[in-house]
């Protein structure tokens, strides 16, 4: 099944849209079914989980671990060293800290602003007005150990499909305006959006990377 729903998945991906296999609260015989199909992504978010999960899977070659979920800033040490990408920098705090481990560990972190533009008050996030403050103000310029890598968004919760559009739009919108005016299209190149129930939409929007969990693994156990 779950081969099954990752052939489903990346045979419908247009070209240069990449798959996160969200494996948060699944045991690592499940990465490694989804590593025998050649998935490569996987997405976690929890700081802890990952770290066991990563030492029980070093052997896997080209395996890419992305951070997807809210990080807190005293956690940052403990994924430095080998994520690929942090999907969901939510306070210049943050960044500052993930500059101060990049450098540590000597690596350049990529990561993404993550926009809060859905219509729900608990979500993390930047609003794309306070994103853009934060570029104007350029503090993050200064970080020689991230790299900002694009954005990252959740839609509202929500079975209105305009809707989910709508958050989407808002969000690329955002994304081309930023890369315009500070970036090199090389460099500031990922929109992280889309998960199981709205990826469609999201690569409808512009999506590069989408977050799949429940569709692949199924539900999650707490
Ligand atoms: C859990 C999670 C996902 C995956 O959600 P599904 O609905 O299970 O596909 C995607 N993004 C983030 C940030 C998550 O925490």
């Amino acid at each position: 099944m779950i081969a099954e729903e990752i052939h489903r998945i990346t045979e419908a991906l247009p070209a240069g849209v990449r798959l996160v296999a969200v494996s948060k609260y699944h045991p690592t015989e499940a990465i490694r079914e989804a590593y025998a199909v050649g998935q490569r992504v996987f997405g976690e978010s929890h700081a802890q989980e990952l770290q066991r999960k990563h030492e029980e899977l070093t052997g896997l070659e080209g395996l890419e671990w992305h951070f997807i979920g809210h990080l807190q800033t005293n956690k940052v040490k403990y994924i430095a060293p080998y994520v690929s990408l942090i999907h969901a920098v939510d306070t210049p705090r943050l960044l500052t800290e993930i500059n101060r481990q990049g450098e540590r560990a000597e690596r350049r972190l990529r990561c993404l602003l993550q926009l809060h533009v859905a219509q729900e008050e608990t979500k993390f996030g930047f609003t794309p007005d306070e994103a853009m403050t934060f570029l104007d103000s350029g503090e993050w310029q200064q970080f020689d150990h991230v790299e900002l890598a694009g954005i990252m968004a959740m839609a509202t919760n929500t079975d209105d499909t305009s809707r989910i559009r709508n958050d989407f739009h808002r969000a690329r919108l955002f994304f081309e305006q930023a890369r315009d005016r500070y970036f090199s299209p090389d460099t500031f190149n990922e929109i992280s959006m889309g998960m199981s129930d709205d990826w469609h939409i999201a690569i409808d929007e512009g999506a590069t990377l989408i977050r799949i969990g429940t569709q692949i693994f199924g539900h999650r156990v707490y």
